[in-house]
């Protein structure tokens, strides 16, 4: 990275353990790692990056992510950007939250103008960018129900665009962004056309917080370690952890992991997992749930090799 402008070297800093920013607790050290401030800091980034070809990892809130123990070889990139404007006019509202905000933070802004909507999604971990790149959800709404666009930097072809809602195809736990990582979301706008006073959605919002703690495991994970699967012959949707409930897995430990007694779909850290344990448990599920129930089980977390 010796062709960065200073105050961009300036924050590039060295072997900085992964661990502490993920959810999983697990990760060895990247060797370069960064949090730019702003859009332009992130832009100068990844152009230097890819110019002198050191492999990026964009991490968000690392609710999703799950790192080596050797780490990263390449630079790690946090965006710290994380302004949320509200606009509304007598018949439209909107928000528009840059990649590094949290969802909890978009709640809290959409709360404040009583836009109604997205308190469905409060426990929801993870920022904006990794929630429109998986098209994050709970209580029945997904970020394909709020979006309007998201502005994105195309770094193959160097410029910044703004993609819409169809355009970024977003599906279950699914978007284009997915398939094309040269792709980064520098920020999103959500439409609203609903209001509820913010004190009637704490009380929704409350509800929904302990409905959360009481179906999910505490202490770390990624959340799904599964997206939900497909009966081959129904093509009904089944939830992955009741398959996997199904298959008397809860309560497996496989080195440091356990495969959640209160939600199968939830793999804990019971201590010092390594990613191999993670990978061994992600693999015996599958065959097991393959075995079972003749359904294949997709991965929802991002594994991410050294
Ligand atoms: C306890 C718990 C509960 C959860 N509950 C839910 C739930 O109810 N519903 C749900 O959908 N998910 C849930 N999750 C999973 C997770 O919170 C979501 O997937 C979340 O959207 C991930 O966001 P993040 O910022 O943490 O992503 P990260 O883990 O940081 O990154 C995920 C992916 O997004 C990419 N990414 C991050 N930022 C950007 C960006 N700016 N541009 C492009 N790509 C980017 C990363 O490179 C990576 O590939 C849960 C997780 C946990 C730990």
């Amino acid at each position: 990275m010796a062709g960065l402008a200073p105050d961009i070297q300036e924050i590039v800093r060295k072997d900085i353990p992964l661990a502490p920013y993920t959810s999983f607790g697990i990760g060895g050290p990247a060797d370069l790692y960064a949090e730019p401030k702003t859009i332009e800091q992130l832009e100068a980034l990844v152009t230097e990056a890819d110019k002198n070809h050191i492999p990026y990892y964009i991490l968000g809130g690392g609710s999703n992510t799950l790192f080596s123990d050797k780490g990263f070889r390449g630079i790690v990139i946090r965006p710290q950007f994380k302004k949320i404007s509200t606009t509304e006019t007598p018949t439209e509202a909107s928000i528009v939250a840059e990649a590094g905000a949290t969802i909890a933070q978009l709640i809290q802004a959409a709360a404040k103008s009583d836009l109604s909507g997205i308190e469905v999604w409060v426990g929801l971990p993870g920022t904006i960018g990794g929630a429109v790149r998986g098209n994050a959800g709970a209580g029945g709404v997904e970020i394909k129900d709020m979006l309007s666009s998201a502005t994105i930097l195309d770094l193959k072809q160097r410029k910044i665009m703004e993609l819409s809602n169809a355009d970024l195809e977003l599906e279950y736990r699914h978007s284009t962004l997915k398939d094309k990582p040269h792709l980064i979301v520098l920020s999103a706008t959500f439409h609203f056309d609903k209001k509820l006073p913010a004190q009637e959605q704490q009380l929704l919002m409350k509800d929904v917080l302990q409905k959360r703690h009481a179906t999910q495991p505490k202490g770390k994970s990624a959340g799904c370690a599964f997206k939900n699967g497909t009966d081959p012959l129904t093509h009904t949707i089944i939830s992955a952890g009741k398959l996997i409930d199904e298959c008397g897995l809860k309560g497996t430990r496989v080195g440091g992991i356990e495969i959640s007694t209160i939600h199968g779909n939830f793999l804990q850290n019971t201590g010092n997992a390594t990613q191999q344990d993670v990978l061994d448990t992600i693999a015996l599920i599958k065959k097991t749930v393959k075995t079972q129930k003749n359904i294949d089980l997709h991965e929802e977390i991002q594994i991410v090799p050294e």
